[in-house]
């Protein structure tokens, strides 16, 4: 009888529920080679809300010659109107860069935006081409409008613990980013470790100095990639100090940008199976997106990185040789 739902042992250190904040649709197909059709995006979210997913980030009002992979966004949010409209629907953000991406999303009717700003001067100056300064200041109008709208602004902080270009990133420069961010009316800033470099010391080392500058774990989000195979772990110190709303991406879709055939995102299916086994309510039924991830990984024509989609997914199918490769692998 193979084991569809990991053994539950409760953790007083750990939250009673957490919010998964789920980016596969967006942070994911973004860094895929290929370009996914509008209908497939639509599917995939849809069958992302129906496993009981609340939030679903879906896709980014970018320039289209920046991010070809996601130039559809009006046509995706068209096709999920009856989702979007309804009032105890699902929260389904989208990316906003500037004016021009704010305005873009309230003619989709998008209720939930998130801008993006760098921790560190190099990669703001690399990504964006501009200072980090002049990409806050960028954020300001962008985010003011969206609140005069009455759209929840969430904020993505990248290049939290390390950068490619200048190492270990200082605390008191995520911190520099954050006050202003919220300051600027950002509801929340998810904390990105866009090179997966961080380990769990890191972590709560740069949520401590985050508290002593006075931001509530209840203003952050985590986001960590698995790079060096450290996204879960890192995630589950963030919990037990405090945080409640974490990101990933079903099936673990989307690769690393700055590490060729590293895994990208946190696998949201992997994150699952660790809440599920520490008691913690969120809302997912496993075994529904471990199925809609399997159909991901079949549309984009290789297998999902994630481990819990690989063995699950075996296990669900009540596949023998599936079961035993997925033990032996454990
Ligand atoms: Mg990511």
């Amino acid at each position: 009888m193979p084991i569809t739902t990991p053994p539950v042992y409760r953790r007083p250190d750990l939250p009673p529920r957490v919010r998964i904040w789920e980016v596969g649709p967006r942070d994911g197909l973004q860094h895929e080679p290929s370009v996914v059709p509008a209908a497939v995006k639509a599917e995939l979210v849809t069958r992302l809300v129906a496993s009981g997913l609340s939030t679903v980030e879906v896709t980014s009002f970018v320039n289209p010659s920046w991010v070809p992979q996601l130039a559809d966004a009006e046509e995706v949010y068209s096709l999920l109107e009856p989702l979007l409209v309804r009032a105890d629907g699902p929260r389904l953000p989208a990316l906003v860069p500037n004016m021009a991406g704010l305005e873009r999303a309230t003619a989709c009717g998008v209720r939930d935006v998130c801008v993006f700003v760098s921790a560190t001067e190099t990669f703001a100056r690399r990504n964006l081409n501009r200072s980090r300064d002049e990409a806050l200041a960028m954020s300001v109008p962008v985010v003011a409008g969206a609140r005069a709208a009455g759209m929840g602004v969430r904020a993505y902080a990248s290049m939290c613990f390390g950068d490619p270009w200048e190492g270990e990133v200082a605390p008191d420069d995520v911190v520099s980013v954050c006050t202003r961010l919220l300051d600027m009316g950002c509801d929340q800033v998810s904390l990105g470790d866009t090179i997966g470099v961080a380990t769990s010391g890191q972590v709560i080392d740069l949520l401590d100095a985050l508290a002593r500058a006075g931001i509530g774990e209840d203003r952050l989000a985590v986001h960590f990639h698995d790079t060096y195979g450290q996204a879960l772990t890192n995630t589950m110190t963030a919990l037990s100090n405090g945080i409640t709303t974490v990101d990933a991406s079903a099936g673990g879709i989307g690769g690393c940008p700055f590490a060729k055939g590293a895994t990208g995102n946190l696998a949201t299916e992997d994150l699952c199976w660790a809440l599920a086994g520490a008691g913690i309510e969120t809302g997912v039924d496993l075994g529904g997106l471990v199925e809609t991830s399997a159909w991901m990984a079949s549309v984009l024509g290789r297998p999902s990185p994630s481990n819990v989609v690989r063995a699950l997914g075996a296990a669900l199918a009540g596949d023998a040789r599936g079961v035993d490769a997925a033990e032996e692998e454990a």
